[in-house]
């Protein structure tokens, strides 16, 4: 038989409520750990100017090169659904003029995100992420702060087998001579590496870290490393992150071959992987992007920041997620249309009472709702009777009796069960 007519787009998928409710824990989660630390709530749009990411993320970066669902509107703007958070959130920072409140601004977000990227497990086209960044201190505090709260949240929710790998870009003035280090080598051992990374020596040699191929993995292992080149302020800066996450009690593996996907990042950079999952391993990751606001037009401003993945925490996790059980069905006995405008009355009351209530909206007859009420998990059903008189059906014990229909709210909410 044919699957239906319409299905959701190659790449994304229907968030159905079991996966819903998972989602919520998860945003509660970290909703909860933003606030304790005073990282704000903000939401941009789903889209922005092109340009915004091609100048934010970078003109080399694969997100821009390849996975970018660019559009043009009907005045012939060019506008791309957003493929990550930070640059839109340094924009709203300048256009907002955040610079002038106290420094560092720190926000958080969760939301809908958008690459072309080839769907697997773990990658999807449409996907969400949520995020902290703290923007305007150099601090090492801020990193070491940054970091522990994605921590918290990992160490939270239990996702388990996590392990946090931790390197450092150094400046981008510092950056500058490594690089061309780096270029050298490359070139010298072109012969190994693989047609993506030769093509990119001089657009992007970091990536050359973060090959697939074996044969550049290989010639990888004997370039120069940039963490072990660091220097001067960058060399104190990541040995003071080091010492304040030991102070923390957070764990860490220094990894010199890290880098990432967004040209943004300086100095820090982190990225905590779960052996639980597959090729998509990564949960979540950042680091410090101290160039990025005077790129996008404003003056030089430090900032430190992450983003994870919601879909692979729950991929990490794996939960058997629990049914949804409401306290209280509401059923009624008789074909009085009297009798459901009672049950209507009285779940209304019930829900603002704070307590989860349903009737039934389908026309079912008494044995009907019953069975209704054991589907939807009720843990306790009131059969209105059609004399005026109520009962109060335990479904677990299967244990009924009569309840003075005026203190229904009361019975109901002074004992939930
Ligand atoms: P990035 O913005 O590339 O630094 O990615 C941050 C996090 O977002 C990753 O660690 C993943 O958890 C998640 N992520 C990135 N791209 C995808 C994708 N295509 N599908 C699902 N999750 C993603």
């Amino acid at each position: 038989m044919a699957g239906p007519k319409y299905q959701a787009p190659r790449g994304t998928f229907d968030v159905l409520p079991d996966a819903a409710r998972a989602r919520r824990r998860i945003e509660d989660a970290a909703g909860a750990i933003f606030a304790r630390a005073g990282y704000e709530p903000i939401a941009t749009p789903s889209f922005e100017d092109t340009e915004l990411f091609e100048r934010g993320v970078g003109h080399s970066t694969d997100i821009v090169r390849k996975e970018m669902f660019t559009f043009e509107d009907k005045g012939g703007r060019s506008l791309t659904l957003r493929p990550e958070g930070t640059a839109a959130i340094c924009r709203a920072y300048l256009e907002h003029g955040m610079h002038k409140l106290a420094q560092p601004v720190k926000l958080s977000y969760v939301g809908p995100f958008f690459r072309h990227e080839r769907p697997q497990a773990g990658r999807y086209r449409q996907f969400h992420q949520l995020g902290a960044e703290a923007i305007g201190s150099d601090s090492p505090l801020a990193d070491a702060e940054t970091i522990g709260l994605l921590a918290e949240l990992i160490a939270e929710l239990g996702v388990p087998g996590v392990e946090l790998r931790l390197g450092s870009l150094g400046s981008l003035d510092a950056r500058r001579a490594y690089l061309e280090e780096l270029k050298a080598y490359l070139r010298a051992n072109e012969a190994e590496l693989a047609r993506e990374v030769r093509e990119r020596i001089d657009a992007n040699p970091l990536r050359a870290f973060d090959s697939d191929d074996e044969s550049t993995r290989g010639a990888m292992a004997a370039a120069p490393k940039l963490v072990e080149r660091l220097e001067g302020e960058d060399a104190e800066h990541f040995a003071e992150v080091r010492g304040l996450l030991d102070a923390a009690g957070i764990a860490y593996a220094i990894d010199p071959t890290l880098v990432r996907g967004l040209d943004y990042y300086t100095r820090t950079i982190f990225s905590f992987v779960c052996g639980r999952l597959g090729a998509q391993s990564e949960i979540g990751g950042g680091g410090r992007y101290d160039g990025l606001i005077e790129q996008l037009g404003g003056a030089p401003t430090p900032a430190v920041g992450w983003a994870a993945g919601v879909e692979r925490l729950m991929l990490a996790l794996d939960e058997e997620v629990a049914a949804s059980g409401r306290d209280v069905f509401v059923a009624v006995a008789g074909e009085e249309p009297q009798q459901r405008l009672r049950a209507m009355v009285l779940a209304g009351d019930l829900r603002k009472a704070g307590i989860s209530a349903e009737i039934d909206l389908g026309g079912r007859g008494l044995k009907g709702q019953l069975k209704q009420a054991d589907r939807i998990g009720a843990r306790r059903v009131v059969i209105l009777e059609e004399e005026g008189s109520a009962l109060l059906r335990d479904m677990q014990s299967g244990e009924q009796r009569p309840v003075a229909p005026g203190e229904l709210v009361a019975e109901l909410t002074g004992d939930r069960g």
